[in-house]
């Protein structure tokens, strides 16, 4: 959505010094504090907030910055050079959270939310994934059933990311009974403390310490029909798209970051580390190791940058792009599998030992190839598209 305050190119580039200002001074050195967290500690949960992070994709007419998919990317491509913790925090709010009430949602739901969501005073969860609708989401089985003029929702979600940080949810239920595809599903938003609704414990996780998902319980959960987003029925995927499509290149973004960040701290190491006689970036295997990292980050930044001005050029008409982004989240997450591993290998027994930034970020970063649709879904979708086109 076009914003008329958009910042000037100077104004920008100020605002990216202040990010990575931000990162270098705050963010880096305060990981390890995240160590065993449940969740992102508040003084740095303000911290974000405060220099306008929950609302980078929210237009300021509800007081966000309003940046274009472009902006955003640039912004990210710095903020997840930290730990993706503090992205985790607040991305719920700014892609799956926001993006459907932005875009399908109507006036009053608009000026509801959207406000609180940019200031960070209401983060938002986004509650598909279900114990048996995981990769195959049209599966849900979550009922928002009408019961004159409201509706009562019942069921579960499960890794539901910043569950219970949340002030809200975006629940995907279904509202006709009988049907078992995405048609019958629909979008709904939820404030926590609706009664019925209730949070299980913080799962306990591979990595990403300081970022929670847990469980979420619908128990007659009672909302007015004015919750349905956009008052529409059915196609809540449809409501969602615009979501999911920003949360997935967001996660190719993050993917970028988290990379450059084990590249750089995997070239400081093999540059003091001696063997042999001399330092181990000496040695042109090693090199051949850090070319590859380098041009896998590269292609990866590159096709990204792409993508989003592509998203920026398509408007609301996204349906070109889809794929794209299905790429960019493919080949990103990949890619920093593969950064990731030669980063804890060129390390040697350094790299496998806790209290190593490689160690945390190796295992931080084998979430990305799972969420926001697996790889190989990614494939499906990528390769259906260009069968059908
Ligand atoms: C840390 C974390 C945070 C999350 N946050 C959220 C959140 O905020 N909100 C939310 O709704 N969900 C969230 N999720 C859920 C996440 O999106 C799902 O875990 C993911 O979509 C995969 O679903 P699944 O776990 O049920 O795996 P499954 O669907 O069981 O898939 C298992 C494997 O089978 C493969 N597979 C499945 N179907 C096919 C097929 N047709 N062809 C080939 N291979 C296939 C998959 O690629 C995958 O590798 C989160 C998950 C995690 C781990």
């Amino acid at each position: 959505m076009p914003d008329a305050l958009l910042p000037t190119a100077a104004e920008f580039d100020t605002y990216l010094d202040s990010i990575r200002r931000l990162v270098r001074d705050a963010l880096i050195p305060a990981e390890p504090r995240l160590d065993g967290q449940e969740t992102l500690p508040e003084d740095l949960t303000l911290r974000l907030a405060e220099i306008g992070l929950f609302g980078i994709s929210i237009p300021s007419r509800w007081g966000g910055l309003g940046l274009t998919m472009e902006q955003q990317v640039r912004v990210m491509f710095e903020v997840t050079y930290a730990s993706a913790v503090y992205r985790a925090r607040f991305s719920t709010t700014i892609g799956l959270g926001s993006q459907p009430i932005l875009y399908n949602g109507t006036d009053a739901q608009r000026a509801e939310w959207l406000p609180r969501m940019a200031s960070g005073a209401a983060t938002a969860a986004f509650a598909l994934t279900e114990p048996e609708a995981g990769s195959d989401a049209g599966g849900v089985r979550t009922l928002a059933l009408r019961d004159g003029d409201d509706f009562v929702i019942n069921g579960s979600k499960r890794y539901i990311t910043n569950a219970r940080q949340a002030d809200v949810f975006i629940v995907m239920a279904r509202t006709e009974a009988g049907t078992r595809d995405a048609a019958g599903i629909s979008a709904f938003i939820v404030p926590a403390g609706t009664p019925g609704l209730s949070c299980g414990p913080a799962d306990r996780k591979m990595g990403q310490d300081g970022s929670a998902t847990s469980e979420v319980f619908f128990d007659d959960v009672r909302v007015p029909a004015s919750a349905l987003i956009g008052g529409r029925e059915g196609g809540g995927f449809k409501t969602a798209m615009r979501g999911i499509n920003h949360a997935r290149l967001h996660v190719a973004v993050t993917c970028v970051g988290q990379a450059q960040r084990l590249l750089d701290e995997t070239l400081a190491y093999v540059k003091q580390r001696n063997q042999f006689g001399q330092p181990l970036a000496e040695f042109q295997l090693v090199q051949a190791h850090l070319a590859d990292s380098r041009a896998d980050v590269l292609a990866a930044r590159s096709m990204i940058l792409e993508t989003a001005r592509a998203f920026d050029a398509a408007g609301e008409a996204q349906g070109g792009i889809i794929a794209d982004i299905a790429c960019c989240k493919l080949f990103a997450s990949e890619m920093l599998g593969r950064v990731a591993d030669r980063a804890v290998q060129l390390h040697g027994g350094a790299g496998y030992m806790r209290g190593m930034v490689v160690e945390q970020l190796f295992r931080d970063a084998r979430l990305f190839r799972i969420f926001e649709g697996a790889s190989d879904i990614q494939r499906l979708l990528i390769g259906k598209t260009m069968v059908r086109a």
